[in-house]
């Protein structure tokens, strides 16, 4: 029989043997995505942590925040794209860049499935996720519209815009069927919130400047047509706002259809509800819709955005922390059941709150929840038109376009960009704008599923 009971004891060693010193690991803080949330709740997770407290990764497919309210201008030529890109390293110190999507995430497991640029993959674990992915541009299921809308969702799409435009420029003054020269001279903006209002009202300035250099056009020939399903310019904004922004799209020749749909997209037309328009450019800009990552993950979502509690932590969850356009936080400032606006203002202020709260569930200081009052919005519309209501207080002109750039400026989150902004900005007043196109994108390229890689989650 054997047991313990026979077993012989060891001898004493004469000296004592040291113990195996246990592998202390540092938990991971994974943080999904490098825009206004995403880069600035890292920046404070370094300030937060210290460095033997955790590892800090960051997930992210570029290099770059893209300050994305200056991308209309970015298609209109006046700001070159890198200007408005601010490095993820020249912001962060020891965080470990993943350039890479987060494909998916295993909850259970505390892993997260990283896809890079060439198809590799790779798994990571976590022990903290703080999702800040943003939002798509949101596309309904209109026959063509895959194939042919364009989106200005990110820097590819802005250059894409900007240069399509200018070759349709070109192919009209080649071409001597009238018909196809008004078709290329036509372009057609969906969605007339900020975004598409901004584009009408800048691109108009810009291919009527570049149709002026060509000898064969007339730029009283270069059409813009804004369209929505909404009975006003600038939707989700105050009313005042909108009126202020119709009034200057009219006066610049902009054509604004409200309260009608797109039917069908084609590579030669746009079929508006009773009417068709032929063109060679669809501009979809009819609103965002959250990373489809957030849908994947089995936690509850409100219209595609992952539900939060006030301190921004999914309360099923307790690991897990989300912000930006991806996450549906309640907004104390407003009537219960309210959600923040899916808005850079809420995006870079949610940031520090974020992180304070990963901090504190890591032993590092106290949780708060997110408040914040919103400041109003300012819409660009080009040269020295603008509207704005900072404090809720409603400008237009020249004091709309001082406070709109003032704000962009001071919301840059780095020196150098501002820096380089404000050159554009002075150079395009002083030198003639270049507008050639550079044609380095290809049109497959550039659908909205390539361009904003909506496809990849499964
Ligand atoms: C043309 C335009 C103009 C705008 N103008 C204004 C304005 O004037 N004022 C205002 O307040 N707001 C404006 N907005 C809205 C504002 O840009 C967003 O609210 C803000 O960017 C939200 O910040 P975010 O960090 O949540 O998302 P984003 O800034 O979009 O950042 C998301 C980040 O996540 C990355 N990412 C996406 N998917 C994954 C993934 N699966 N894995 C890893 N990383 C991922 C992206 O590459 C990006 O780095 C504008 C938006 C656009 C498009």
């Amino acid at each position: 029989m054997s047991g313990d009971d026979d077993r012989t004891a060891p001898a004493l060693p004469d000296e004592p043997v040291p113990l195996a010193q246990p592998v202390v690991r540092r938990p991971t803080v994974l943080v999904v995505g490098s825009g206004f949330a995403g880069l600035k709740v890292t920046e404070h997770l370094e300030r937060l942590l210290p460095a033997d407290a955790a590892e800090i990764v960051l997930a992210t497919p570029t290099g770059v925040m893209v300050y994305t309210p200056l991308l209309p201008q970015v298609a209109a030529g006046i700001l070159e794209p890198r200007h408005i890109a601010i490095a993820n390293r020249a912001v962060l110190g020891r965080t470990r860049i993943r350039l890479a999507h987060v494909r998916s995430v295993d909850l259970a497991a505390r892993t997260a499935t990283l896809l890079h640029q060439n198809g590799d993959t790779a798994t990571i674990s976590f022990d903290r996720l703080v999702l800040a992915p943003g939002a798509q541009t949101r596309t309904l299921d209109i026959p063509g519209l895959a194939e042919h809308g364009r989106g200005l969702k990110n820097l590819a799409e802005a250059i894409y815009v900007r240069d399509h435009v200018l070759r349709e420029l070109e192919r009209a003054n080649d071409t001597d069927d009238l018909d196809e020269r008004r078709a290329r001279l036509t372009f057609v903006v969906v969605g007339a919130g900020y975004t598409g209002t901004e584009v009408a009202a800048q691109l108009m300035r810009t291919t009527r400047r570049a149709a002026a250099r060509l000898p064969r056009l007339d730029p009283a020939d270069v059409r813009w047509v804004l369209c929505d399903q909404a009975d006003r310019v600038l939707p989700g904004l105050s009313e005042s706002l909108g009126r202020k922004a119709a009034t200057v799209l009219k006066r610049r020749g902009v054509e604004v259809r409200l309260g009608i749909s797109v039917e069908r997209v084609e590579a030669d037309r746009v079929v508006l509800a009773g009417e068709t328009v032929r063109c060679h450019t669809v501009v979809w800009a009819a609103g965002v819709t959250p990373s489809p990552l957030m849908a994947t993950l089995g936690l509850p979502t409100e219209e595609g955005r992952l539900v939060v509690d006030a301190c921004l932590r999914a309360p099923q969850d307790e690991h897990v922390f989300a912000l930006g356009d991806a996450a549906a936080a309640p907004d104390l400032t407003k009537p219960k059941g309210t959600l923040t606006g899916q808005t850079a203002q809420h995006a870079i202020r949610q940031a520090p709150v974020a992180a304070r709260n990963v901090a504190a569930s890591l032993g590092h200081g106290t949780a708060r929840p997110y408040k914040h009052h919103d400041l109003g919005f300012v819409v660009d519309l080009g040269g020295l038109s603008a509207v704005a209501d900072p404090l809720h207080l409603t400008l237009s002109g020249l004091p709309a376009a001082a406070v709109t750039r003032g704000y962009h400026l001071l919301s840059i989150p780095s020196i150098g960009s501002r820096l380089r902004v404000t050159s554009d900005w002075l150079l395009d007043g002083i030198l003639p704008r270049q507008l050639a196109p550079l044609s380095v994108q290809s049109a497959g390229d550039a659908t909205i599923a390539q361009a904003e890689s909506t496809q990849i989650y499964g």
